[in-house]
């Protein structure tokens, strides 16, 4: 017994197979919590240098696994995890550019997002034009010779504007720089970039694909040749990601589809919804024909119901009855975040554009009776319901 126990445990040490287990044969992926692989000779040093797997930071089982699904859902070529959505951001764009590049920018996109471009990049020689995209001519204009790369989200927070993204390969590819595109609010399930002319994409799976709000992961999906480049300024900034987040939002991957289809047309029909209220003077989604860009939503989407999760609406600027309203609400609750099974809310004016004068932020059409809306897998009928009961505080 004490025999088979110590040959049992030297196989395992040396990182084969315990008697009677087949390790190559799980039905779920196991979490690789080791920091190391072992080796056992200086050939089996070699051989696991020139492959894969050393030190935790290089390579993971649970990133990799978990890279491959994010490929196989952009239609990439190849893909990284980070730690976050913003690591993924940074090392791509410390990899991709130089001083002396330029890029032309989104000028509606996540408040992080804009910092890097505006107060990171600087320091280290890159500039960068932050327009309007939502008249294309603007990107246009802002093109220079040293221009390296345009970045822009699918959908602009909080009003769901969308960015015309073949045109804007289009500009990208005859300039000679690269398309860069968040697809964090829409995610492949409802678009994937890259078949439209984007040459990276980057999503923050924190929010719609982990879906159930308790991890926190990035990813950059791009050509071979791009990611076999950003993979080493991976390794020096430390951004690679931890293998129990990857691990937890494998999980997670696998209901993405169905959490995401019912999250995009509960919005749809939420959206609709509300746009009936009286107490409601306006309602941002793609799906509605009251929506600026509806015809282009409807190029670039397959339907009403794959756009987006996200939506927001404008109601009277009362803010005693905005809290009495906030806590009629039995299934929305207020948090920072989006994506989750639960059903979210923010209010852009005292949260993510809380610094922006209020003129400036009126123009972007963020107004203080807007409220964006991250909306959840709960029965729609009664979404609609709880929403219409509150609502009726705005008339008592
Ligand atoms: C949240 C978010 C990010 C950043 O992702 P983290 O995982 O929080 O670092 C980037 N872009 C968009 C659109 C986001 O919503």
């Amino acid at each position: 017994m004490e025999k088979e126990y110590a040959e049992a445990t030297e196989l395992l040490y040396k990182g084969r197979k315990v008697k009677g287990m087949d390790f190559n044969k799980p039905e779920a992926f196991p979490l690789f919590t080791t920091t190391a692989f072992t080796m056992n000779s200086l050939t089996e040093v070699k051989k696991a240098y020139a492959e894969k797997y050393t030190y935790i930071r290089t390579c993971n089982p649970n990133r990799d696994a978990l890279a491959d699904m994010v490929t196989f859902l952009e239609a990439g070529e190849k893909s990284l995890i980070f730690s976050s959505g913003m690591g993924a951001i940074t090392t791509t764009i410390m990899t991709i550019l130089k001083p002396g590049d330029h890029v032309v920018c989104n000028r509606n996109i996540y408040g992080e997002t804009f910092d890097v471009f505006t107060k990171l990049m600087p320091k280290f020689g890159i500039s960068a034009d932050l327009v309007d995209f939502d008249d294309i001519e603007n990107c246009k204009k802002a093109i220079k010779a040293e221009t390296k790369l345009i970045y822009s989200e699918v959908f602009a927070n909080p009003t769901l504007n969308i960015a015309d993204i073949p045109t804007l390969a289009d500009i990208a590819h005859k300039n000679g720089a690269l398309l860069m595109i968040d697809n964090t609010f829409s995610t492949p399930i409802a678009i994937k970039p890259i078949k439209f002319g984007a040459d990276i994409v980057i999503n923050s799976l924190t929010k719609f694909m982990n879906g159930h709000s308790d991890a926190i992961a990035g990813s950059i999906t791009s050509t071979t040749e791009i990611i076999d480049a950003i993979h080493p300024v991976r390794m020096l900034c430390g951004t690679p990601g931890d293998p129990h987040a990857a691990h937890a939002m494998m999980k997670s991957f696998a209901t993405m589809d169905l959490r995401l289809k019912k999250q995009m047309s509960n919005a749809a029909k939420l959206a609709a919804a509300l746009e009936e209220n009286k107490y409601v003077s306006k309602v941002n989604h793609p799906s509605l024909k009251s929506f600026s860009q509806h015809e282009l939503a409807l190029k670039l989407f397959t339907s009403n119901d794959t756009m987006s999760g996200m939506m927001s609406f404008i109601v009277p600027e009362d803010f005693e009855k905005i809290d009495k309203f906030m806590l009629r609400l039995n299934f929305a609750h207020y948090a920072m975040t989006l994506g989750g099974v639960r059903t979210t809310l923010v209010h852009p004016v005292t949260s993510s554009h809380s610094h922006m004068p209020d003129e400036a932020r009126r123009a972007m059409g963020i107004t203080p009776g807007l409220f964006r809306l991250s909306v959840g897998i709960e029965d729609v009928d009664d979404l609609i319901e709880d929403f219409n009961q509150a609502l009726k505080v705005f008339g008592e």
